[in-house]
């Protein structure tokens, strides 16, 4: 294989196996092990393209679009002087025009779809299917709105209501499930089994990945250095993995310092599997200890976007491989805290954040209340979601509504044919 030639190479995490980019997204000898991309630039250089194409050097992709979608890092005052932190810097990731930042979206979801779309169009050319809780599917469709290029969006029926985007779009075919979030998953992978579309992939998907990892790469070259610690809530850990492998590049650049961050992860109660095996120090998670009742609590939780059950956990380069590398640990926060820290951000910041930013900002606090974070230490808020309020103020919102609807467990027979009609529609 002559990859001499190439921007960058995926290299299997497990066996360390090269292998040239082909909208790849496994070891060709079958290893559960995440693909990580290699680039060959070894040094950043900030470009003078829109939101995160400004980091295409670590993209894996050679065009942009142009979406002014991107993470925007600032030094906190008032959260940072409510909490009594010297070095607090925020990467808010949602619509706030006073400070430019530009998802419209309102989520960390569009950095991972801006350079998914361009390299399944340069790569592939295969439709994208997604399935989400909903801001993943609203994060395609706003971006599907602005390029035209058509997605399919599989959302659970219960989470239609996040389907919107600011620009009037019939380029995303969305299909609501009468299930939940693991039933909408198990059905857009049906989907995507259709001739001609493709699977976004999840966290084994290396643009999404790196998409995400824009945040410490904005992050650091804000801050001049790496942080020590690196704060987000997670689901499946996917933006954290992207973090921890933004920063290890970062420190092949060899001018932002040569420590990793340590990770400061937090899953909302009572849905945490990834906290209970962590906290048993074992690197795989048991359905029957760490995910009881998980429909029940699921519906608990605050910050159901939070509620994966099937996380990157054990998988080799996933999250327990990044907290034994770089350190860290994983705290559990309740909806009450959760609300709390909420409220406490909105009021220092002046910026709503949605419910899984604010079980980060709660696991923030009491990560100081219990002295594992210095007044004086560098620290990165991964704000993953926020400004609904503003880009209500500033847009009308058009939801998206679903072309076909299924039951839980259907068959891909059950829409094939009117799928098959919409995309021929498209593709001319
Ligand atoms: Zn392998």
């Amino acid at each position: 294989m002559n990859i001499e030639n190439e921007k960058y190479v995926l290299r299997c995490v497990e066996c360390g196996k090269v292998v040239k980019d082909e909208c790849t997204d496994r070891c060709p000898l079958g290893h559960n092990s995440l693909l990580r991309t290699e680039y060959r630039a070894e040094q950043l250089t900030v470009r003078n393209l829109p939101g995160v194409f400004k980091y295409i050097d670590f993209l894996p992709v050679e065009g942009h679009l142009p979406v002014d979608s991107g993470p925007i890092t600032y030094k906190s005052e008032g959260l940072s002087k409510e909490l009594g932190l010297k070095n607090l810097y925020i990467t808010f990731n949602g619509y706030w025009p006073e400070r430019h930042a530009n998802i419209k979206s309102c989520s960390f979801k569009e950095l991972e779809v801006l350079p998914t779309v361009v390299r399944v169009k340069e790569k592939c050319k295969d439709t994208l299917v997604v399935a989400s809780a909903g801001n993943t599917s609203r994060a395609f469709a706003q971006i599907s709105s602005v390029t035209q290029s058509p997605v399919v969006t599989v959302v659970p029926e219960c989470c239609l209501e996040r389907m919107w985007t600011t620009q009037e779009t019939d380029n995303v075919c969305l299909i609501s499930v009468r299930g939940d979030y693991t039933d909408a998953i198990r059905f857009g992978e049906k989907v995507s089994s259709l001739k001609g579309f493709l699977g976004e992939g999840g966290a084994k998907n290396v643009a999404r990945r790196d998409g995400m990892g824009t945040v410490l790469l904005d992050g650091a070259v804000f801050m001049k250095r790496l942080p020590d610690y690196y704060f987000q809530g997670v689901g499946s850990g996917t933006g954290a993995i992207a973090c921890w492998e933004a920063a290890m590049r970062i420190i092949r650049d060899g001018r932002f310092g040569n420590v990793l961050p340590k990770f400061c992860l937090s899953q909302n109660l009572p849905f945490v599997p990834m906290y209970s095996a962590w906290k048993d120090g074992r690197r795989e998670i048991a359905a029957d200890i760490d995910m009881i009742n998980a429909e029940a609590s699921i519906r608990e939780m605050r910050a159901d976007v939070l509620s994966n059950r099937n996380p990157p956990y054990s998988v080799a380069g996933g999250v327990y491989d990044m907290l034994c590398d770089a350190g860290g640990m994983i705290e559990c926060v309740s909806n009450r805290e959760a609300d709390d820290a909420g409220r406490l951000f909105v009021s220092a910041e002046e910026i709503d954040i949605d419910p899984a930013a604010s079980v980060s900002v709660a696991s923030l606090v009491k990560a100081v209340e219990n002295q594992q974070v210095g007044s004086t230490d560098r620290i990165l808020l991964n704000v993953t979601g926020g400004g609904y309020e503003r880009v209500r103020e500033e847009h009308d919102l058009h939801r998206v509504k679903p072309l076909l609807g299924v039951g839980a467990g259907a068959g891909v027979e059950e829409v094939r044919d009117e799928v098959y009609r919409w995309i021929g529609g498209r593709r001319g």
